[in-house]
């Protein structure tokens, strides 16, 4: 990934963690997903009173690129208002994993603190073994190169 689209990513998730709906616990998250053709797509975490409810920003991120008939992605951004980065949680790297058995191939994750500290990782390397799609043998090839 060059420069430009990593600040563009990162610049999209934190643009979209303004628009946190964080109610509960004031901890805005925003996310962005980078499709294979180059589009963008950014989510926000948005919670609930009722526990389990809310979704993650991550999530978020990657519905919103699918609402647009993206499912195929090379790197996802995530950044909070933490200094340090933070990571996604498991619920998120399932979700991520599931999706890079889509786009078979690794998925990038950004993750930015407030600091601008970058820590960059994969899901590969944070989830190396996940439980998906394709140990069940589920055709995916219709969402490999669809755009909505
Ligand atoms: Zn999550």
């Amino acid at each position: 990934m060059d420069a430009d689209a990593l600040s563009g990513l990162v610049d999209l998730a934190r643009r979209t963690m303004k628009n946190a709906y964080v109610p509960v616990t004031g901890f805005p998250v925003g996310a962005a997903v980078l499709s294979k053709n180059g589009q963008m797509f950014g989510g926000c975490n948005t919670q609930s009173v009722i526990s389990g409810m809310g979704v993650c920003a991550e999530r978020s991120a990657i519905d919103h690129a699918v609402v647009n008939g993206h499912y195929c992605f090379d790197a996802i951004a995530v950044v909070s208002t933490l200094e340090e980065p933070i990571a996604p949680c498991g619920m998120c790297l399932q979700y991520i994993g599931e999706f890079s058995q889509v786009a078979d191939g690794d998925i990038e994750i950004l993750m930015v603190g407030a600091s601008g500290h970058l820590e960059r990782s994969s899901i590969r390397k944070l989830s190396h073994r996940i439980f998906g799609p394709s140990d069940l043998g589920l055709d995916l090839a219709p969402y490999r190169h669809r755009h909505g």
